[in-house]
Parts: structure tokens; sequence; C-alpha cells
């Protein structure tokens, strides 16, 4: 993940030292090549647009401070912008309420079944009583492939397969988590290939039924900006507290990585790194803002 893009930069911010002093000539060059960069690595028009235009202010105008050289100054400007791009501070889950529930929103096919479990093991790890629950009243595949990864991380999973009212589901769901003193209870929903009003709507109904700590959205990086298209209409729509970033081991790119807390104002919380239970991570802006730049 982001090997071109880290390439290319590091490669622009080598020839800009190689100048030694820098110039406005010589920044706009190298400005020019990073901002190619990131357009090939599929990052939003205008992410990239205020990407460049804030280094070159800040390039511009910054004071040369004694013992570090102008190079170094730029570098630390780059990684300031990158950490931004990704999400600035790295932002925690806040579970508050007892139970607390996660609702995952998102379309068919972006992981978010895999991703329920992996936050559920994630979770269970620090110490935490999880109950798991799918509400797709539509695949029932999708409810027992839950139930075979709550069976393989020894979590309980609530399925009412004969339930056609996935709010309701929800709701007995969150019920049983606090007759039962559960800490976490993540709510699995149905997904469609596509966006459409009744998948909003439902999602609305279940967020309204069982008033969810975290609303995550699990996108999937490879699609890229359509990705963050999709999550600018889920939030719009039904509202997120954070991203999921799945798939991000597969997304050479980075795109939606960089983008989409630009357009949506949402954090990326985690990211998906592979298919395994393990796989998965808290996202860390600046810890992907250093392996960029090398
Ligand atoms: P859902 O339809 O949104 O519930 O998606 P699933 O959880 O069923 O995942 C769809 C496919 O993506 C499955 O084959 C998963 O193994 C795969 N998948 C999910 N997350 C990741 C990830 O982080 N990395 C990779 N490589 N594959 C993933």
């Amino acid at each position: 993940m982001f090997d071109a893009l880290a390439e290319k930069i590091q490669s622009a911010i080598g020839k800009i030292a190689k100048k030694g002093r820098i110039d406005e000539e010589t920044l706009n060059k190298g400005l020019r090549e990073i901002k190619l960069a990131l357009l090939e690595a599929d990052v939003n028009y205008k992410v990239v647009s205020d990407f460049i235009k804030d280094i070159k202010e800040k390039a511009l105008g910054a004071e040369v401070t004694k013992g570090v050289t102008a190079v170094q100054q730029l570098v630390k400007i780059v990684n300031d912008e990158l950490v931004k791009a990704l999400g600035g501070e790295a932002e925690k889950l806040q579970l508050k309420s007892k139970p607390s529930v996660i609702l995952l929103i998102g379309l068919q096919g972006s992981g978010k079944t895999t991703t329920a479990a992996k936050l559920a093991n994630y979770l269970k790890k620090q110490g935490k009583k999880v109950l798991l629950t799918s509400v797709d009243i539509y695949r029932p595949a999708a409810m027992l492939q839950l139930e075979k990864l709550g069976k393989q991380i020894d979590i309980p999973v609530y399925l009412n397969q004969n339930e056609k009212d996935a709010a309701k589901i929800a709701k007995e769901a969150l019920e049983k988590a606090k007759e039962e003193q559960y800490d976490v209870l993540i709510v699995d929903t149905a997904g469609r290939l596509h966006i459409d009003d009744e998948m909003l709507e439902e999602a609305r109904k279940i967020k309204e039924e069982v008033k969810p700590d975290e609303i995550l959205f699990v996108s999937d990086a490879m699609t890229g900006q359509e990705a963050v298209n999709i999550a600018k209409a889920f939030d719009e729509n039904v509202g997120m507290t954070g991203i999921v970033l799945t798939k991000l081991d597969s997304d050479a790119r980075g795109g939606v990585a960089l983008s989409v807390k630009g357009v949506t104002g949402k954090p990326i919380k985690f990211a998906g790194v592979g298919e395994k239970i393990e796989d998965f991570e808290p996202f860390y802006p600046d810890r992907v803002a250093s392996r960029i730049l090398g």
C-alpha cells in the first residue's frame, strides 16, 4: 500500500534536496511532481489542490530554523500535511453507554461481516464482553457467515432468522446485551451492491432503534474515489462517526485513505489489512505518513 506514491514523493523531495537551496522555481517543480503522484494515487482533486497550496504557503513562509536545512523543513511540512489529510490525530472509539452499540454500515462486499468479527475480536482482547448480531434479513448466508466467524473467535452471535424487520432484530439483540451485561453490541447490517433509498431508510430505522455510540462506515479501499463518494452519501443520509477502511493490503494506491477525511470530515478509525481475523488495526495517520515519506 502507498508504494508508488511513497516512491514518487520521495523522489520529488530528493530532487529538491539536490538543488541545495529551495527557491520558488525548485519548489514549484517539486510540488508539480508531488501533485501528479497524488492524482495518480487516486486522491480526490480538491484534497490534492488544498494539499499543494498549503505546502507551498508554508514552505515559502517558513522561517529558517537554525540547524535545520531547508529540505528537512520541507519534509516536515509535507509530513504534517500528509498527517492532516489522513485525519490528524488518531481517533479512538467512543464507547460510552453500557452496553455500547456499534453499527456497521456499507455496501455489500465492502467487508462488513469480516469487519464485525475483526472488531469483536479486537474488543474482546481488550477485555470487553462482546455480542454480535446480523440483521441482514435479505441474505440468510450473511447471517450464517457471521455465526461461523463468531464460533471461530468464541463470541456469541444473536440471530433471528424468522424476523423480517431488521430494526426489530437489532432491538432484540440490544435487549439481550442489556440483560446479559454485555459491554458492546456490534450490529452487522445488510448491504446492497449500490446505494438505494430502501437500504438507507432501513439503516436509519436501526439507528433510531438502538441509538449507536458509533456508526462505522465500512469502505473498500480498492474502489478508489467511488468509495469516497459512497461514504459521503451514507454520511448525509444515515450519519457516521467514523470509517473502517478495508482491503488496504490489496490497495496499491492509497487514494481513499488520503481523501476520505477531507471529503466527509469523518476519521478513519480502523484499517482492514487482510482476510484473517487478526488483520485489523487502529488507523494512525502519523504512522501512515511516516511510511509514505520513508
Ligand atoms: P460484506 O458483504 O460487506 O459483509 O463483505 P464480507 O465481509 O463478506 O467481505 C467480502 C470479501 O472481502 C471477503 O472475501 C473477505 O474475506 C474480503 N475482505 C474483507 N476485509 C478484507 C481486508 O481487509 N483485506 C482483504 N484482502 N480482504 C478482505
